[in-house]
């Protein structure tokens, strides 16, 4: 490879780097985005200019460039807010089918492609790690894509003995593995390896739940990114090397930040363990209000908010199924307007997917210092006039603080009740994700406005005009 070319991938890496920096402020993500994008533009560029020499067909090269290009604008143009999870999801699927494809043809013509310095072991070794983790990814983000489009259960499918076959599906990989490095042209083995890999990759993945789905993909990011770093060792390619671990790692900071926020077992989730919560029944969430909810009307949220110094606006998943950002920003024009200190407190796991409410509402532009963390919020909470909880439930739910039994026991939380006054914005007492009925809505100082996110706060932003 080139010494310009190996410059090149370095410079590349370095504006990875600079990206998922940037990308972890709202204030600064489009520019993280736009920093990764040249960084990718370098890459393939390098890469041209390394195999230059080697490159034959272009017809084949100009074509998939094409193809990919505009299937990937199209895309990226056309995707609804909503279809994000699944849009990535598929996006990775390719990702990891890339790897085990590639690392499929590099043993199809190992005496080709295999550097002269390389041994056999290691060279077999690397073309059985992409193939394997990149399946996984592959047939992983597939089934994922399924799940969230609906396209097959959103329910989790555990097949009997789950834990127990997959052990047996790894030893067997290794147990190809080994044999494929004695005998790298007996291609039965790798066709094995391919066949045990896309069987992990459906085992785990159909056992979760649509809603726990994000956190899958997290994980599936992580293994197509570890593919890619085992493909790099397959040709010895740096860059794909160092992008590959890039992404592995970032992949797997993603899940254990998800998985502290939603406290779950992070070792579980590695291994494929994502235990859906329990459901709680509707009646005995029935007996647990009974006779203890306050409702409140438009007029008299838009009251309560007139006579409010400072507001702390919780948003949750409710929000994005009402598509009410809209709403909510003008809500929040008309207070501030007002002299009025309006903050928007985001937990991690607010939403269906990570971020999920700071896209709602950095496309409704609402400034970036509204924009709050869970510490932030949780600390402007206390003193507030009015805590304002629009669709949220789980990630308000004082249960994960009191109740061990809980399958939200630990995760923190917003603690919405240290305001003076809090109103709940949804449409009944149905539970959240997690099942549970939450106690929030029957404290002393809480109102419940019962109806869609959108309509009630239009209604109370028409009230709020009319004071
Ligand atoms: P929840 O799922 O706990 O609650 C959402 C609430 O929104 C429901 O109780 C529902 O009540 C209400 N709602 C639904 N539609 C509307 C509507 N049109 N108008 C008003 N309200 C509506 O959401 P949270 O955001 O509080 O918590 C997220 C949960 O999802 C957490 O448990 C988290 O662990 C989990 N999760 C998060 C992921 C992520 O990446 N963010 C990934 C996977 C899971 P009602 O039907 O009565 O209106």
């Amino acid at each position: 490879m080139h010494d310009i070319t190996v410059a090149l991938y370095l410079i590349t890496v370095l504006l990875f780097i600079a990206g998922l920096k940037l990308l972890t402020s709202p204030r600064t993500a489009r520019m993280g985005n736009l920093v990764s994008a040249v960084g990718m533009t370098i890459a393939i560029v390098a890469t041209f200019l390394g195999y230059w020499s080697e490159l034959s067909n272009w017809t084949y090269i100009l074509i998939g460039g094409i193809l990919g290009s505009v299937v990937g604008a199209f895309l990226a143009y056309w995707v609804d807010m909503r279809d994000i999870p699944q849009f990535v999801a598929i996006l990775n699927s390719f990702g990891g089918a890339v790897s085990a494809l590639v690392g499929a043809w590099a043993i199809f013509n190992m005496d080709k492609v295999k550097p002269a310095f390389a041994s056999t072991g290691l060279f077999v070794g690397s073309v059985v790690a992409d193939a394997f983790i990149g399946t996984i990814a592959f047939v992983g983000s597939v089934i994922a894509f399924a799940k969230l489009q609906k396209l097959i259960t959103e329910r989790p499918v555990v097949l009997p003995m789950k834990n127990l076959l997959n052990v047996i599906a790894l030893i067997l990989v290794f147990v190809f593995g080994y044999l494929l490095i004695q005998n790298p042209h007996n291609y039965l083995y790798l066709y094995a390896i391919f066949a045990l890999a896309a069987f992990l990759g459906f085992n785990v993945t159909m056992a979760v739940g649509g809603a726990d789905m994000p956190v899958v993909i997290s994980l599936l990011i992580s293994y197509a990114g570890l593919s890619a770093a085992a493909l790099g060792f397959t040709f010895m390619n740096y860059g794909l090397i160092m992008v590959g671990s890039l992404v592995g790692a970032s992949g797997l900071i993603l899940t254990r930040i998800m998985a502290k926020a939603m406290n779950r077992d992070f070792w579980g989730i590695l291994l494929g363990n994502i235990t859906p919560p329990e459901m709680a029944t509707t009646s005995s969430d029935a007996a647990f209000y009974e006779g203890k909810v306050k409702s409140t009307s438009p007029d008299e949220v838009a009251m309560m908010l007139k006579y409010a110094d400072r507001i702390v606006i919780i948003p949750g998943y409710g929000l994005a199924v009402a598509q009410a950002q809209r709403e909510l920003k003008e809500l929040y024009d008309l207070l501030t307007k007002d002299g009025k200190e309006v903050y928007f407190a985001i937990h991690d796991v607010a939403g269906r997917m990570p971020g999920h409410m700071n896209v709602l509402l950095a496309e409704v532009e609402v400034p970036y210092e509204a924009l709050k963390t869970m510490d932030e919020g949780n600390q402007l909470l206390e003193g507030a006039d009015v805590a304002l909880v629009v669709g949220a439930n789980d990630v308000v739910n004082p249960l994960a603080k009191e109740d061990p039994s809980t399958p939200i026991y630990g995760m923190p939380i917003l603690e919405a009740d240290k305001a003076r006054s809090v109103v709940v914005i949804k449409r009944s007492l149905s539970p959240g994700f997690a099942g549970i009925p939450n106690p929030l809505f029957i404290r002393d100082n809480t109102v419940m406005l019962f109806d869609d996110a959108k309509k009630a706060l239009r209604a109370i932003i028409d009230a709020y005009k009319e004071l």
